[in-house]
């Protein structure tokens, strides 16, 4: 492990505390205006390159297509050993209709699909992607520890759990990481989840850490959107106006420390309680080269409190 380089919860992974957020890489069912696959291939190869090893896909990133893309690159360079590849799974075509499942057996047909699309023999960490409504939560994650002895997955984490959700799928005490959304506009997990995953040893990976790009700082009030973006309340009438504001005044912060605003949101999130690493997306090669500038920004303890109060 080097200097920089940070474990995951109680997991034996190890992962530079900037990774790959790689919905856009394949993900043509979520951004439809996507550029082709070879940039989505590309993003991942520099990220490889760069030394950024912690990737995260999902089984409905496409679907299945930013697997496979991430599995090709993993082959072609030859870089599956310093991957960390983290996926994930719920989601179940029926009818033609997604309907979201945690049971165990889904959850071991999930794993054994993923494994061929990404051309490897293990995954790293293995979430279960949503709660479905039926299945108790001890005893998905009970699927994952037998899967995790099998040495098919090496870690185990749930997404877009409740609090409730959340203690019972760690009853065992099973769980290594949680992933959820979690950025400066968005920050109900300070209540109740980053106490319960600090007093775990659970990592929390956020999602939305540039609030889809609104945190990037590279937005004005003529950017439009063509993407699902347009109808998110963040970016819409009077909101996104203010929203701007508030982004405006980390310009000053972000410069006096020769960085732009998203390495300086960025550096914010991981001075909280239980976040070891951060999964930006990256539409283009370029920002992921960008975002690993974030682990040269230092933050002081009343820099961190600026930033706080500004979009308390
Ligand atoms: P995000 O990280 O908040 O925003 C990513 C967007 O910010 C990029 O697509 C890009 O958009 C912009 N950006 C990236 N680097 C930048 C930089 N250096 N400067 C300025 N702008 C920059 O949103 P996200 O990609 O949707 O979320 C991150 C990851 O979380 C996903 O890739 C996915 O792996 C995961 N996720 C998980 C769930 C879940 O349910 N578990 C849900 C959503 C996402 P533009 O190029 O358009 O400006």
């Amino acid at each position: 492990m080097t200097e920089q380089q940070t474990r995951l919860g109680k997991s034996e992974l190890v992962v530079n505390p900037i990774g790959l957020g790689a919905n856009a890489v394949g993900g043509h069912n979520i951004y439809p205006n996507l550029l082709n696959d070879e940039t989505g291939k590309d993003v991942v190869r520099t990220a490889l390159e760069q030394g950024i090893n912690f990737i995260d896909t999902a089984f409905i990133y496409g679907p299945e297509h930013s697997e496979r893309l991430i599995g090709e690159v993993l082959k072609e360079t030859g870089k599956r050993q310093q991957a960390v590849i983290a996926t994930k799974a719920a989601h179940k075509f029926v009818d033609g209709s997604i309907v979201l499942d945690n049971s165990p057996a889904f959850l071991k047909a999930s794993v054994d699909e993923a494994l061929k699309r990404l051309q490897t023999d293990y995954i790293d960490l293995f979430y279960i992607h949503f709660p479905d409504e039926h299945t108790p939560k001890d005893e998905a994650v009970g699927a994952l520890a037998r899967l995790k002895e099998e040495g098919k997955i090496r870690a185990i984490g749930v997404s877009n759990f409740s609090i409730d959700q959340l203690r019972e799928a760690n009853r065992d005490g099973y769980v290594d990481v949680l992933q959820s959304e979690y950025n400066l506009f968005k920050r109900e997990v300070e209540k109740e989840i980053l106490p319960y995953t600090t007093e775990q040893h659970i990592s929390f990976v956020p999602y939305f850490p540039l609030a889809a790009g609104l945190l990037g700082g590279k937005y004005t009030k003529d950017t439009t959107f063509k993407d699902g973006r347009a109808q998110n309340p963040l970016f819409t009438g009077e909101a996104y106006i203010r929203n701007l504001d508030k982004v405006d005044q980390l310009r000053s912060i972000a410069q006096s420390k020769n960085v732009e605003v998203a390495h300086l949101v960025l550096a914010w999130y991981l001075t909280q309680p239980s976040i070891d690493a951060l999964i930006p997306g990256a539409k283009k090669p370029e920002q992921v080269v960008s975002n690993l500038k974030t682990l040269e920004v230092r933050l002081s303890a009343e820099e961190i409190a600026v930033i706080d109060q500004i979009f308390r």
